[in-house]
């Protein structure tokens, strides 16, 4: 996905702008030598930025309109350090409800709908995005905010919620006591919109079934925006992104070299028009790919896939770079498995070793299935891993997605 001529000129004004600031990163600019550019090559030459550098900024480094421009500011922490402040012009607010506006249309929600918005209010860019598009949309926002299940299910049966904006956990909850309360048929529920974290499928069917409800992965991150950026359509063939309002480029992320369409590596985003705080080149360390071609639906926003973890998360085995989540969704692919495994990862007579542990039940034959998973894992990612079946319950059970993935090479 080549970034085009009008997109060059965006961000032409935006390299402009701040310059023209002296903010933190127009002084990168600077020092970088940058003043326009030209071409994709030229593009792909400008400095990435990462959150560390937004950070350093801390507090108002960011900021690239004047003052009295300024209308809002959020904030997103990491686990270490300092927060990040984005400041927001007015036409970056309107900007960002006209976005998540285009994502409720997007997933087929009108003025007509009540959309019940669980996501936090406050610091974060959640509740408020879910809102702001809500509004901008013309339908009626029941603005609940996280907790106090009792009256989240009070509100949803006696408005007559029609839309459930959450995190997939918090659906997962609402789905089991809803079911463990025989509410489900006063609940009118038709769609649910979920903020991009990665969740499995078995848990996407399982709300999916439960509610009786549409899915929809809605897209974003605080330093662009925040959710709203992207969504996917009715024929759910991956996430459409606006790229009126954002350049997306996949890298390699260890040469961060952009990769060809269709392969996957990290998502780079570069805001094309944010005024109060613009973003040239963004690393937001989410693993994706574009989708090629054109969606059945018509709509000519490219789409992304959907996110398949973080680079943190990245494996190198015999020069392969291996996420969790290829390996979860091949082990998702055996129904005489359980939900628990365990990868490890060793250094053994000179080779990089993969072992995958996994649980079964005593009447199937624990050699053929790991045979079988084995062969799986090289026809799908391209080397052989040591698979051992166990009983069911030898694993450790943890809450922790990290604890799963042992790396002994370093230890
Ligand atoms: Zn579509």
């Amino acid at each position: 996905m080549q970034i085009n001529e009008r997109q060059l000129e965006l961000v032409n004004g935006r390299i402009k702008a701040l310059l023209a600031s002296g903010s933190f990163y127009g002084k990168k600019l600077q020092e970088a030598g940058i003043t326009e550019v030209h071409s994709s090559e030229d593009f792909e030459k400008l400095p990435f930025s990462e959150k560390a550098d937004l950070r350093d900024a801390y507090p108002l480094g960011l900021m690239t309109a004047p003052e009295e421009e300024i209308v809002r500011i959020h904030s997103s922490s990491g686990t270490t350090g300092k927060p990040v402040i984005i400041p927001y012009t007015r036409k970056d607010v309107e900007d960002w409800a006209i976005m998540f506006a285009r994502c409720y249309e997007t997933a087929g929600i009108t003025n007509k709908d009540r959309i019940h918005i669980t996501p936090g209010y406050g610091l974060w860019t959640a509740g408020i995005g879910f809102q702001a598009g809500c509004e901008r949309l013309g339908a009626m926002a029941i603005p609940m905010g996280p907790g106090n299940t009792d009256k989240q299910l009070e509100m949803m049966e006696n408005l007559g919620s029609t839309v459930l904006c959450s995190t997939s956990s918090y659906a997962l909850l609402l789905a089991e006591e809803i079911a463990k309360r025989g509410m489900k048929d006063r609940i009118h529920l038709k769609k649910g919109v979920i903020g991009s974290e990665r969740w499995s499928a078995k848990m996407r069917e399982r709300i999916s079934t439960e509610l009786g409800i549409e899915l929809y992965d809605i897209y974003g991150l605080t330093e662009i925006y925040g959710p709203g950026i992207g969504i996917n359509c009715e024929h759910n063939t991956g996430m459409h992104y606006w790229d009126d309002y954002i350049y997306l480029e996949i890298i390699d992320p260890v040469t961060g070299k952009t990769v060809p369409d269709g392969e996957q590596g990290e998502i780079v985003i570069t805001t094309l028009v944010k005024e109060g705080a613009p973003l040239i080149r963004y690393r937001t360390h989410d693993l994706s790919r574009i989708i090629p071609g054109t969606c059945p639906c018509g709509r000519s926003y490219p789409r992304i896939d959907v996110i398949a973890g973080r680079t943190d998360d990245m494996m190198k085995i015999k020069g392969v770079n291996v996420f969790p989540a290829q390996i979860e969704e091949i082990l998702a692919a055996f129904p005489e498995i359980s939900s628990e495994y365990q990868i490890r990862i060793s250094h053994l007579e000179g080779k990089d070793t993969m072992r995958i542990y996994v649980e079964s039940t005593g009447d199937v034959d624990f050699n053929d299935l790991a045979r079988r998973i084995a062969e799986k894992v090289k026809s799908k990612i391209g080397f052989t891993p040591i698979v051992k079946v166990v009983e069911i319950g030898v694993l450790p059970r943890s809450m922790k997605k990290t604890a799963r993935v042992i790396d002994e090479r370093y230890q």
